[in-house]
Protein backbone atom coordinates (compact mmCIF):
# COMPACT_ATOMS: atom_id res chain seq x y z
CA UNK A 1 0.00 0.00 0.00
CA UNK A 2 1.71 3.51 -0.90
CA UNK A 3 1.98 6.08 1.00
CA UNK A 4 0.00 9.56 0.89
CA UNK A 5 3.07 11.29 0.73
CA UNK A 6 4.48 12.43 -2.58
CA UNK A 7 8.62 12.53 -1.18
CA UNK A 8 9.04 9.14 -2.50
CA UNK A 9 9.19 7.18 0.56
CA UNK A 10 9.12 3.76 0.96
CA UNK A 11 6.08 2.08 1.99
CA UNK A 12 5.52 1.19 5.39
CA UNK A 13 5.49 -2.59 4.82
CA UNK A 14 8.53 -2.00 3.06
CA UNK A 15 10.29 -0.57 6.33
CA UNK A 16 8.76 -3.46 8.89
CA UNK A 17 10.16 -5.96 6.18
CA UNK A 18 13.49 -4.53 7.08
CA UNK A 19 13.83 -3.98 10.73
CA UNK A 20 12.35 -7.41 10.94
CA UNK A 21 15.88 -8.56 9.94
CA UNK A 22 17.07 -7.80 12.85
CA UNK A 23 14.56 -10.57 14.63
CA UNK A 24 15.81 -12.90 12.16
CA UNK A 25 19.66 -11.75 13.58
CA UNK A 26 18.20 -12.81 16.91
CA UNK A 27 17.09 -9.23 18.61
CA UNK A 28 14.27 -9.37 20.57
CA UNK A 29 11.09 -8.09 19.09
CA UNK A 30 8.20 -6.89 21.28
CA UNK A 31 4.89 -5.16 20.09
CA UNK A 32 4.12 -2.23 21.88
CA UNK A 33 0.87 -1.44 20.09
CA UNK A 34 -0.46 -0.97 17.43
CA UNK A 35 -2.27 1.73 15.22
CA UNK A 36 -5.41 1.29 12.64
CA UNK A 37 -6.09 2.54 9.21
CA UNK A 38 -9.38 3.27 7.61
CA UNK A 39 -9.21 0.08 5.48
CA UNK A 40 -8.76 -2.03 8.67
CA UNK A 41 -5.14 -2.81 7.84
CA UNK A 42 -3.14 -2.47 11.01
CA UNK A 43 0.52 -0.97 11.35
CA UNK A 44 2.18 -2.45 14.53
CA UNK A 45 4.32 -0.46 16.71
CA UNK A 46 7.64 -2.21 17.16
CA UNK A 47 10.60 -2.25 19.37
CA UNK A 48 13.92 -4.50 18.71
CA UNK A 49 16.48 -5.15 21.40
CA UNK A 50 19.73 -6.46 20.76
CA UNK A 51 20.40 -7.63 24.33
CA UNK A 52 19.73 -6.49 27.98
CA UNK A 53 20.89 -3.57 29.73
CA UNK A 54 20.10 -1.09 26.14
CA UNK A 55 23.73 1.40 26.01
CA UNK A 56 22.46 3.00 23.25
CA UNK A 57 18.60 4.03 22.25
CA UNK A 58 17.73 5.59 18.57
CA UNK A 59 14.13 6.60 17.76
CA UNK A 60 12.38 7.63 14.99
CA UNK A 61 9.49 8.21 13.18
CA UNK A 62 7.50 9.93 16.20
CA UNK A 63 6.02 12.45 13.47
CA UNK A 64 4.49 11.81 10.34
CA UNK A 65 5.88 14.01 8.18
CA UNK A 66 9.13 13.40 9.56
CA UNK A 67 10.26 10.27 7.15
CA UNK A 68 14.29 10.48 7.42
CA UNK A 69 15.16 8.72 10.40
CA UNK A 70 12.84 5.73 10.18
CA UNK A 71 14.16 5.53 6.28
CA UNK A 72 17.51 5.56 7.30
CA UNK A 73 17.24 3.20 10.42
CA UNK A 74 15.69 0.48 7.40
CA UNK A 75 19.12 1.26 5.37
CA UNK A 76 20.87 0.43 8.45
CA UNK A 77 19.93 -2.66 9.49
CA UNK A 78 23.25 -4.32 8.48
CA UNK A 79 25.14 -2.26 10.78
CA UNK A 80 22.61 -2.36 13.31
CA UNK A 81 22.88 -6.16 13.27
CA UNK A 82 26.57 -6.13 13.51
CA UNK A 83 26.71 -3.54 16.36
CA UNK A 84 24.25 -5.69 18.17
CA UNK A 85 26.40 -8.57 18.26
CA UNK A 86 28.57 -6.82 20.84
CA UNK A 87 26.73 -4.05 22.75
CA UNK A 88 23.32 -3.35 23.74
CA UNK A 89 20.60 -1.15 21.77
CA UNK A 90 17.20 -0.63 21.65
CA UNK A 91 15.07 0.50 18.62
CA UNK A 92 12.01 2.34 18.25
CA UNK A 93 12.67 2.97 14.70
CA UNK A 94 9.06 3.82 13.32
CA UNK A 95 6.62 4.73 16.18
CA UNK A 96 3.72 6.29 14.20
CA UNK A 97 3.25 4.28 11.22
CA UNK A 98 -0.44 5.77 10.74
CA UNK A 99 1.02 9.03 10.25
CA UNK A 100 4.17 8.11 8.49
CA UNK A 101 1.71 6.29 5.96
CA UNK A 102 -1.08 8.81 5.82
CA UNK A 103 1.64 11.82 5.89
CA UNK A 104 0.46 13.20 9.01
CA UNK A 105 2.54 14.77 12.22
CA UNK A 106 0.08 13.32 14.81
CA UNK A 107 -0.98 9.49 15.21
CA UNK A 108 -5.10 8.75 14.28
CA UNK A 109 -6.50 10.75 17.55
CA UNK A 110 -4.65 13.86 16.99
CA UNK A 111 -2.19 13.49 19.66
CA UNK A 112 1.33 12.99 19.45
CA UNK A 113 1.62 9.32 19.84
CA UNK A 114 4.76 9.59 22.33
CA UNK A 115 3.35 12.20 24.33
CA UNK A 116 5.19 11.70 28.05
CA UNK A 117 3.39 14.61 29.99
CA UNK A 118 1.12 11.84 32.03
CA UNK A 119 4.29 10.57 33.51
CA UNK A 120 6.16 14.20 34.25
CA UNK A 121 2.96 15.08 36.42
CA UNK A 122 1.76 17.46 33.74
CA UNK A 123 -1.45 15.63 32.54
CA UNK A 124 -3.96 13.07 34.19
CA UNK A 125 -3.66 10.49 31.48
CA UNK A 126 -2.00 9.79 28.46
CA UNK A 127 -2.86 11.68 25.65
CA UNK A 128 -3.77 8.79 23.25
CA UNK A 129 -3.87 5.00 23.42
CA UNK A 130 -0.65 4.82 21.43
CA UNK A 131 0.95 7.28 24.53
CA UNK A 132 -0.39 5.14 27.01
CA UNK A 133 1.29 2.38 25.27
CA UNK A 134 4.76 3.57 24.30
CA UNK A 135 5.50 5.47 27.44
CA UNK A 136 4.50 2.63 29.71
CA UNK A 137 6.93 0.11 27.63
CA UNK A 138 9.90 2.55 28.25
CA UNK A 139 9.10 3.37 31.67
CA UNK A 140 8.20 -0.14 33.32
CA UNK A 141 9.12 -2.88 30.59
CA UNK A 142 12.39 -1.72 29.13
CA UNK A 143 15.97 -2.71 30.53
CA UNK A 144 18.30 0.61 30.41
CA UNK A 145 21.89 0.99 31.69
CA UNK A 146 22.38 3.58 33.41
CA UNK A 147 22.74 7.05 31.77
CA UNK A 148 22.06 5.30 28.14
CA UNK A 149 22.65 7.55 25.44
CA UNK A 150 19.28 8.15 23.22
CA UNK A 151 19.45 9.25 20.21
CA UNK A 152 15.72 10.86 18.30
CA UNK A 153 16.28 11.05 14.19
CA UNK A 154 13.35 14.21 13.58
CA UNK A 155 12.82 16.80 11.12
CA UNK A 156 10.97 20.30 11.76
CA UNK A 157 8.89 20.31 8.54
CA UNK A 158 8.01 24.36 8.96
CA UNK A 159 6.09 24.17 6.23
CA UNK A 160 3.44 22.74 8.18
CA UNK A 161 2.67 26.18 9.98
CA UNK A 162 1.65 29.26 8.12
CA UNK A 163 3.07 32.28 9.29
CA UNK A 164 5.93 30.82 10.67
CA UNK A 165 9.12 31.83 8.86
CA UNK A 166 12.43 30.29 10.13
CA UNK A 167 15.32 32.18 8.37
CA UNK A 168 18.02 29.81 8.57
CA UNK A 169 18.17 26.40 6.45
CA UNK A 170 19.58 23.40 8.35
CA UNK A 171 19.52 21.47 10.97
CA UNK A 172 19.54 21.84 14.83
CA UNK A 173 19.51 19.71 17.78
CA UNK A 174 17.83 19.48 21.42
CA UNK A 175 20.87 17.91 24.73
CA UNK A 176 18.53 16.85 27.41
CA UNK A 177 19.94 15.12 30.43
CA UNK A 178 22.82 15.55 32.99
CA UNK A 179 25.90 16.87 31.59
CA UNK A 180 24.25 16.56 28.03
CA UNK A 181 25.17 19.44 26.33
CA UNK A 182 28.99 18.98 26.65
CA UNK A 183 28.87 14.94 26.61
CA UNK A 184 31.31 13.68 24.12
CA UNK A 185 28.67 12.23 22.41
CA UNK A 186 26.53 15.45 21.58
CA UNK A 187 29.38 17.56 20.54
CA UNK A 188 30.47 14.53 18.36
CA UNK A 189 26.61 14.77 16.57
CA UNK A 190 27.10 18.90 16.82
CA UNK A 191 30.37 18.83 15.07
CA UNK A 192 29.26 16.30 12.39
CA UNK A 193 25.79 18.28 11.88
CA UNK A 194 27.85 21.31 11.42
CA UNK A 195 29.88 20.07 8.65
CA UNK A 196 27.07 18.20 6.97
CA UNK A 197 25.43 19.27 4.09
CA UNK A 198 22.05 20.26 6.53
CA UNK A 199 24.34 21.87 8.69
CA UNK A 200 23.39 23.38 12.31
CA UNK A 201 21.84 26.84 12.05
CA UNK A 202 23.01 28.23 14.86
CA UNK A 203 21.10 30.87 15.79
CA UNK A 204 17.34 31.36 15.37
CA UNK A 205 14.06 30.87 17.26
CA UNK A 206 12.01 27.80 16.45
CA UNK A 207 8.57 27.75 16.15
CA UNK A 208 7.79 26.55 19.73
CA UNK A 209 9.84 29.88 20.43
CA UNK A 210 12.70 28.42 21.95
CA UNK A 211 15.93 29.87 21.26
CA UNK A 212 19.28 28.01 19.64
CA UNK A 213 22.26 28.31 21.27
CA UNK A 214 24.84 26.99 18.78
CA UNK A 215 22.55 24.99 17.01
CA UNK A 216 21.12 24.12 20.50
CA UNK A 217 18.57 23.58 22.95
CA UNK A 218 19.41 22.67 26.16
CA UNK A 219 17.25 20.95 28.22
CA UNK A 220 13.71 21.13 26.69
CA UNK A 221 10.81 20.73 28.86
CA UNK A 222 8.26 19.63 26.10
CA UNK A 223 6.57 16.90 27.53
CA UNK A 224 8.46 14.35 24.75
CA UNK A 225 9.32 11.10 25.26
CA UNK A 226 13.42 12.15 25.10
CA UNK A 227 12.37 14.50 28.18
CA UNK A 228 11.08 11.27 30.02
CA UNK A 229 14.18 8.95 29.68
CA UNK A 230 16.04 12.09 30.64
CA UNK A 231 14.24 13.28 33.53
CA UNK A 232 13.17 9.88 34.75
CA UNK A 233 14.77 7.15 33.16
CA UNK A 234 18.37 8.71 34.17
CA UNK A 235 19.48 8.72 30.08
CA UNK A 236 22.05 11.16 28.87
CA UNK A 237 22.75 12.45 26.13
CA UNK A 238 19.17 12.49 25.01
CA UNK A 239 19.97 14.17 21.34
CA UNK A 240 17.00 15.20 19.46
CA UNK A 241 17.99 15.57 15.87
CA UNK A 242 16.08 18.33 13.42
CA UNK A 243 16.34 18.91 9.91
CA UNK A 244 14.48 21.82 8.93
CA UNK A 245 12.00 21.76 5.79
CA UNK A 246 10.85 24.17 3.88
CA UNK A 247 8.89 21.75 1.93
CA UNK A 248 8.25 18.29 2.04
CA UNK A 249 10.88 17.47 -0.57
CA UNK A 250 13.21 20.36 0.31
CA UNK A 251 15.84 19.61 1.25
CA UNK A 252 15.49 16.52 -1.14
CA UNK A 253 14.40 13.43 1.02
CA UNK A 254 17.47 10.94 -0.35
CA UNK A 255 19.57 13.99 1.07
CA UNK A 256 18.31 13.77 4.65
CA UNK A 257 18.62 10.11 4.58
CA UNK A 258 21.85 10.18 3.98
CA UNK A 259 22.41 12.86 6.93
CA UNK A 260 21.03 10.51 9.07
CA UNK A 261 22.90 7.24 8.11
CA UNK A 262 26.39 9.52 8.41
CA UNK A 263 24.77 10.67 11.80
CA UNK A 264 23.85 6.81 12.95
CA UNK A 265 27.82 5.97 12.42
CA UNK A 266 28.85 8.59 14.46
CA UNK A 267 26.28 8.14 17.45
CA UNK A 268 27.78 4.42 17.74
CA UNK A 269 31.39 5.19 16.64
CA UNK A 270 32.79 4.91 20.65
ZN1 LIG B 1 9.23 15.77 15.05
Amino acid sequence: MRTLASDGRPRVADLHEAYDRLEQAGWAKTQVAEQVLASGAVLPICAYTSGPQAGRVVIAGIHGREPAGAIALAQYVDRLIQLGATRSILLLPLLNPWGYHRHQRYGPSGQSVSDSDHWLGRAAEAACPEAKAITAYVMEQVDLAPCAAVLDLHEDPVYEAPGYHFEGRGSYLYATGTGAASHPVTRRVAAYLGNSPIPLVMNGVTRFGETLNQGMIVDSEDGSIDELLARKRGCTPVITTELVLKEESDPHLAVRVAVYLGLLDVFFED
